[in-house]
C-alpha cells in the first residue's frame, strides 16, 4: 500500500496582489532606469521648457495681447531654472521607488535564509509550467529533497551551523540545475525542484548528481568540519496525475521510501497499469 503523507501538500498558493502601479508611471520608471538620472533630468527639462513656451504662446493667442518674445523667454527661463531642481527630486523618488519595488518582489518570492524561491512562488510558477507540460505532453519531473538527520546537526553543532549547511545545500542543488529548472525551499530542511522537459531517467540523473554534490559538502564550523547528506524523492509527470499537488504526493512518497531505505539515496515510485490501462504508483517495500 502506498502511504500518503498528506501534510506535505501545499495549500493553493495565494496569488500575489496585482501591481496597482499606473501604466504611465511604469513607463516613466523604465525611462528613468534606461536613461539614467542625468539624461532623464535633461530630457525632462527640455520637455517642460517646450511645453511652457507653448502654453505661454497659447495664452497670448487666446487673450489677443502681450509680447510673444518676452513670454517665450520668461517661460523657458523659469522652466530651465525650476525643472532641474524639482525634476531631479521627482526622478530620484521614482528611482528609489523602483528599487524598493524590486526589493519587495525579491522578498515576496525568495526564501531569506537560502536565497532560493519560496514555496508560494514555486507553486505559482510551477502550476503554470505543470499545466503547459500536461497540455503539450512534454516530460517533466519533480524532486523533493530532504536533509538527513538534520536535527542532529542542529543539536550537535548549533542552529547557526545548520543554517549555513542549508545555504550550502541550496547552493549545491542550484549549481546542479539548468536555467529553466525551478528550485525552492519547500519547508524547514526540504527543497523542491521542478524539472521541465526532463524524462524520468534524466530526472533520476539530476537527483543523483544533487545527492553526490551534497554528500561532498563540507562546512568549516568552529574548528570542525560538518557535512550532511540528502534523500531525494523523484516523481515524473504522468498523464494520469490530476494535479500538481498529486505529483508532490508522489515525490513525497518516493522520499519516504528513500528515508526508509537508509537515507542518502534517490528513489522513485514504480508505476503499474491498472485494469483501465491507467498507471498508479506502487510502493515496492510492501512487497506488492
Ligand atoms: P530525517 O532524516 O528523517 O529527515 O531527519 P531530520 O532530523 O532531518 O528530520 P526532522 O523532521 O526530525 O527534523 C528536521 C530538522 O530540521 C529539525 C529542525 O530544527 C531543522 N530545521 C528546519 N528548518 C531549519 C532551519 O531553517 N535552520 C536550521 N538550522 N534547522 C532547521
Ligand atoms: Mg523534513
Ligand atoms: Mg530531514
Amino acid at each position: 500500500m502506498v502511504e500518503w503523507r498528506v501534510s506535505v501538500v501545499a495549500p493553493p498558493p495565494t496569488p500575489l496582489p496585482v501591481d496597482p502601479t499606473p501604466g504611465w508611471f511604469r513607463w516613466l520608471t523604465r525611462f528613468v532606469l534606461r536613461q539614467g538620472m542625468l539624461r532623464a533630468a535633461l530630457w525632462l527639462t527640455l520637455a517642460v521648457s517646450v511645453l511652457a513656451v507653448a502654453i505661454a504662446e497659447l495664452v497670448i493667442t487666446l487673450i489677443g495681447r502681450g509680447d510673444r518674445a518676452i513670454a517665450a523667454a520668461s517661460a523657458s527661463i523659469c522652466s530651465l531654472l525650476l525643472t532641474p531642481l524639482f525634476g531631479s527630486v521627482m526622478l530620484r523618488l521614482v528611482f528609489e521607488l523602483e528599487q524598493a519595488r524590486q526589493q519587495l518582489t525579491v522578498l515576496a518570492t525568495h526564501d531569506d535564509l537560502t536565497g532560493v524561491h519560496n514555496r508560494r512562488h514555486f507553486m505559482t510558477v510551477v502550476e503554470r509550467e505543470w499545466t503547459r507540460a500536461r497540455r503539450y505532453s512534454t516530460p517533466a519531473a519533480l524532486l523533493l529533497i530532504d536533509a538527513d538527520h538534520f536535527k542532529r546537526v542542529n543539536d550537535t553543532h548549533g542552529h547557526l551551523c545548520g543554517d549555513e549547511l542549508l545555504r550550502q545545500i541550496a547552493r549545491a542543488t542550484g549549481a546542479s540545475l539548468r536555467q529553466a529548472d525551478v528550485l525552492a525551499r519547500f519547508g524547514g530542511e526540504e527543497l523542491i525542484v521542478f524539472l521541465p522537459h526532463t524524462d524520468p531517467l534524466g530526472a533520476l540523473d539530476v537527483a543523483e548528481r544533487i545527492r553526490e554534490q551534497v554528500q561532498g559538502l563540507r562546512v568549516a564550523w568552529q574548528g570542525q568540519t560538518v557535512g550532511t547528506t540528502v534523500s531525494i524523492g523523484v516523481a515524473p509527470l504522468r498523464a494520469e496525475l490530476p494535479s500538481l499537488d498529486w505529483m508532490i504526493h508522489e515525490a513525497d512518497t518516493a522520499l519516504y521510501a528513500a528515508k526508509a531505505d537508509g537515507r542518502n539515496c534517490v528513489r522513485t515510485l514504480p508505476f503499474e497499469p491498472n485494469r483501465n490501462g491507467d498507471a498508479f504508483p506502487v510502493d515496492t517495500r510492501s512487497g506488492e
